[in-house]
């Protein structure tokens, strides 16, 4: 299938506005986004929060429908979360880890994640492993396979990698990975926060027990919302870090029930109208088409690379096998934090992707900061050249 560009633009009210090559940071939302969420909070406003969850519950159950097809995941296989970080955590943080557990990553790690191995390291003397990148600058399957059948060593008790790192085009070879870990019978935890949206992302191809993901970013959702999915073979092994009355229910004075769906993650109190819009933008994206979604952004994304890396004195930083949607670049005469401030200055926005959100791939490379430019379907070749054209122009 081939994109209406004119149509995708229409549909996305700031694509007048502003040459957005942020949507790894947060993406431009289409106007059936924002048309869910304003119609929820009216009617919020309208009739009160509690009526309006349950006049909005066939739509809020359509968006658990939604995001599971979507990652080709059942409904009850779904919580929504406040966000990706939240949904990793509930994940992660429920797992047990006993002393000599190990937990294999990858170098590309986001910085939020690499926090909590270290701390439940700390807590529970859990070892984490950092599984070194191939030729490519992808993790290393060879390393991985290696890594687990490790004699002498403690049991891998998970493997837990980021699918497109924050930091770059990288795309983790997560079906491999899956492999692996499905042949030795290792939970294996996908941070899916830049993958998801972008490109075609099924859980059972790739073999992933857990995943996370966030809805303002390719998805094109709101802010402050994500979602978690489990495997449902998965539930027992993890112990919710926080429960609470809609995660489980009372049954004696003495005595609570656990939900026996992946629910049990989630809070009562949740923001309904970021979780219509969430749907929504999944709703986008599927009749879109999640393979032509990729093919006209990476498709974009190529042709940055190609005029960034036309241009004396800039360097692009991307590695792996297959590029994604986001484009890092260093320039000699100008650093990062300057070229971002002059491209929003002439309406462009990007971002900065700085050492301390990918602390290990970052140290190795040598590098303190890039510019990040990622662009998505609805943006246009004439907005890519002129980006370039922008940052030459400084
Ligand atoms: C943005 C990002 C996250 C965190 O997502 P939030 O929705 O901000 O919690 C996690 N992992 C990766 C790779 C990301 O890029």
């Amino acid at each position: 299938m081939t994109l209406d560009l004119d149509r995708l633009r229409a549909d996305t009210p700031g694509a007048a506005r502003v040459l957005h090559l942020d949507n790894a940071g947060s993406a431009l939302p289409p106007r059936p986004v924002l048309d869910a969420m304003l119609d929820h909070l009216r009617l919020e406003a309208e009739i009160g929060g509690y009526a309006a969850a349950a006049a909005a519950e066939p739509k809020l159950e359509a968006a658990y429908d939604s995001i599971a097809r979507l990652i080709g995941a059942a409904p009850d296989e779904i919580a929504m979360m406040e966000n990706a970080t939240r949904a990793w955590d509930m994940a992660f943080y429920g797992l047990a880890f006993r002393p000599g557990d190990r937990i294999l990553t990858a170098k590309a790690e986001y910085a939020s994640n690499t926090i909590s191995y270290l701390q439940v390291a700390r807590r529970t003397g859990a070892v984490v492993e950092t599984i070194p990148d191939d030729a490519l600058g992808q993790l290393d399957v060879a390393a991985l396979e290696r890594a687990v059948t490790a004699a002498g060593r403690g049991p891998v008790r998970l493997i837990a990698v980021t699918h497109v790192p924050t930091n770059g085009g990288l795309v983790n070879p997560a079906a491999a990975i899956g492999q692996i870990a499905r042949a030795h019978s290792i939970p294996y935890l996908l941070d899916a926060c830049q993958s998801v949206g972008q490109m075609p992302v099924d859980v059972g191809a790739i073999g992933c027990d857990m995943l996370s993901a966030t809805a303002r970013k390719f998805l094109r959702g709101p802010r402050g919302v994500g979602f978690l999915y489990i495997r449902r073979s998965m539930l027992a092994a993890i112990d919710p870090p926080f429960l609470d009355l809609h995660a489980a229910e009372m049954v004696a004075p003495d005595r609570y029930v656990v939900r026996p769906d992946a629910r049990r993650f989630e809070n009562f109190e949740r923001n309904f109208a970021g979780i219509v819009g969430m749907g929504a933008a999944v709703d986008y994206a599927l009749d879109l088409g999640l393979d032509t979604i990729r093919d006209r952004a990476w498709g974009l994304a190529a042709r940055l690379r190609d005029g960034l890396a036309a241009l004396p004195g800039v360097t692009v930083r991307d590695k792996g096998a297959e590029r994604s949607a986001i484009v890092t670049f260093t320039r000699e005469s100008e650093a990062a934090d300057a070229l971002q401030r002059r491209l929003r200055a002439a309406g462009i926005n990007t971002s900065v992707t700085r050492r301390r959100s990918t602390m290990a791939d970052m140290t190795d490379r040598g590098l303190d900061a890039m510019l990040r430019a990622s662009p998505h379907c609805y943006n246009t070749e004439a907005e890519i050249d002129r980006f370039v054209a922008a940052v030459a122009a400084g």
